[in-house]
């Protein structure tokens, strides 16, 4: 028994360990943790074709009506083919979105993840990169992209750099790398975030959605 316990430990530490690496709390390491499984037990559901669509009937819309609860923050890119409320298999109320081309930071996004996490309380923030971006990909083409797409190809530039000379392909290389990059910067953000990342109340984290099998799975 005690064996197994001590198992059932060490798997917890492992899965959850990107997690709680940011986190001091203890409440937040245990809502978080949660938190982390709701995503990842909704992706589940999705990815192996049976969604519940959790939070989506008539009452539900009504009582969120009276004031929003999100339960995380998702970063993610404005791709048609990755809606966090889908892919999460969630509902109305559940997840506070922002999406951009890349998943890119920009001041007014990072002005509404502080919304939320400063005023909604929201404790767990997960950026989400996937398979084959296409803002990804023009980074690493490279050249002049016309109107203000060239903003997002710039942004993505560092990260292209960034990645170069690792073996595998770069594409996916600077998708990872961006979404490292900016777990970091929403961590080390002042005055909002980074304060409440060092208080314990607060986590950020990095996955990749996999849009060949549907699955998200966590960067470390
Ligand atoms: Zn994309």
């Amino acid at each position: 028994m005690k064996v197994f316990t001590v198992f059932v430990f060490f798997v917890a530490v492992v899965i959850v360990s990107p997690v709680t690496v940011a986190l001091s709390g203890e409440s937040a390491v245990f809502s978080n943790e949660r938190f982390v499984q709701r995503l990842l037990e909704g992706n589940k559901r999705f990815a192996d074709g049976k969604p519940s669509h959790p939070n989506q009937t008539f009452e539900r819309r009504e009582h969120e009506a009276k004031g929003q609860h999100p339960f995380a923050v998702v970063v993610s890119c404005s791709d048609s083919r990755v809606p966090p409320e889908i892919i999460f298999d969630q509902g109305i109320g559940d997840l506070f979105v922002v999406r951009v081309a890349g998943n890119i930071l920009d001041d007014a996004g990072l002005g509404s993840i502080e919304y939320a996490a400063e005023h909604l309380h929201v404790s767990l923030i997960m950026v989400l990169g996937h398979e084959r971006c296409g803002a990804v990909e023009a980074a690493v083409k490279g050249g002049e992209a016309p109107g203000h797409i060239k903003s997002l190809v710039e942004a993505l530039r560092p990260v292209v750099e960034n990645a170069k000379g690792r073996p595998g392909d770069l594409a996916e290389n600077a998708m990872r790398t961006n979404v490292k990059m900016v777990v970091d910067h929403l961590k080390e953000s002042k005055p909002i975030l980074e304060h409440l990342v060092h208080k314990g109340t607060l986590s950020v984290i990095g996955a990749r959605y996999d849009l060949d099998d549907g699955r998200v799975t966590l960067i470390p």
